[in-house]
């Protein structure tokens, strides 16, 4: 496993960084001995660097799956709160909940423009206390928009950013692949860390995954690579695709083979809050139930997180 510097963040990580949205509840819905075992293979594979959010509900795991565990690990979570004290409660739960003293990264999640990154001023402000008190070690922001990368480059605040980026240029959002890239380059020559999120497309570019992998390690421009996995074999396959290492044909064939979808159940209620979290505009109302359009959806889950009534999975 190689291992770079996250820009001058000072954290060194493995250029495979696991994302643990897929083992929770809102997608996988692994027991927490099934979502440790894959956290602790990770381990085993010289992954140590793994990324969660409040929302995705996987500190457990992380934290059984870290049990004895001796050595370094780099923890990442995030949150949308925007409010002083609100992000004060995420950190704490997250330290409490993770077992630890301090949290290696902890971002905005998701910021959705300029303006919105300047809203959670106060979230931030509370960030950079906790990391002159030793509880955050940088600061981050997540983001599927390229005025947001731009912006974070330039942010004294910010000293990690986790922009979307996949061959396709699938969930950019604001720009074009090209320009998400030209935005992350400046950001590097800033000194900041970056690390992607879906380059795999939430799974949709699975099917491709070669094309996907040697697109994403080509990039310089990255200090980590962040991936959704599920199961130790996942784990085991992409550390070997990082490697440059060759993947059985058997392994190559399961992972063009798997698909994932989202389903929502027809006890649905049409009361629309699912799509008011749908970054991707993928949902839309049909004689009073919601649909997806699934050329349009990431498979992020996110929408699961909000429904009252359960009726959307990732399966
Ligand atoms: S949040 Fe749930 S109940 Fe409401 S529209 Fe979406 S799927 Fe239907
Ligand atoms: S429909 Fe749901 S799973 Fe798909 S992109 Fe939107 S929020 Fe994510």
């Amino acid at each position: 496993m190689e291992y770079r510097f996250l820009g001058r963040s000072g954290l060194k990580v493995s250029r495979l960084c696991l994302g643990t949205l897929t083992i929770g509840p809102l997608q996988a819905n692994l027991s927490l001995a099934e979502g440790a075992k894959v956290i602790r293979t990770a381990l085993e594979e010289g992954i140590n660097f793994i990324e969660t959010a409040e929302l995705y509900d996987t500190y457990r795991y992380i934290r059984k799956g870290l049990a004895g565990w001796s050595g370094n690990v780099v923890l990442a979570s995030r949150s949308y709160d925007y409010t002083f004290s609100g992000m004060q409660k995420r950190v704490e739960k997250a330290l409490r909940e993770l077992g630890r003293d301090y949290i290696d990264i902890f971002m905005l999640h998701e910021q959705e423009s300029r303006l919105t990154l300047n809203g959670h001023g106060p979230a931030l402000e509370y960030l950079a206390q906790a990391k002159e008190r030793g509880l955050v070690r940088a600061i981050g922001v997540s983001t599927h928009v390229v005025e947001v990368v731009e912006a974070c480059a330039e942010h004294p605040l910010v000293d990690v950013i986790q922009p979307i980026v996949n061959y396709a240029g699938l969930g950019i959002r604001g720009g074009t692949l090209e320009d998400m890239l030209e935005a992350i380059r400046l950001a590097k020559h800033r000194g900041k860390g970056v690390y992607a999120m879906k380059p795999l497309g939430g799974g949709n570019l699975l099917r491709h995954f070669r094309k996907a992998w040697d697109f994403i390690l080509a990039l310089d421009c990255l200090d980590a690579i962040a991936v959704g996995m599920k199961t130790p074999a996942e784990v085991k396959a992409n550390v070997r695709i990082v490697a440059g290492d060759p993947v059985p044909p058997e392994v190559a064939l399961a992972i063009q083979a798997e698909k994932k979808e989202l389903l929502i159940s027809d006890w649905c209620q049409g009361c629309g809050r699912c799509r008011e979290v749908c970054q991707q505009d993928a949902l839309y109302l049909q004689a009073g139930k919601m649909q997806v359009d699934s050329q349009r959806c990431l498979l992020c889950g996110y929408c699961a997180a909000v429904c009252p009534e359960f009726c959307i999975k990732v399966v």
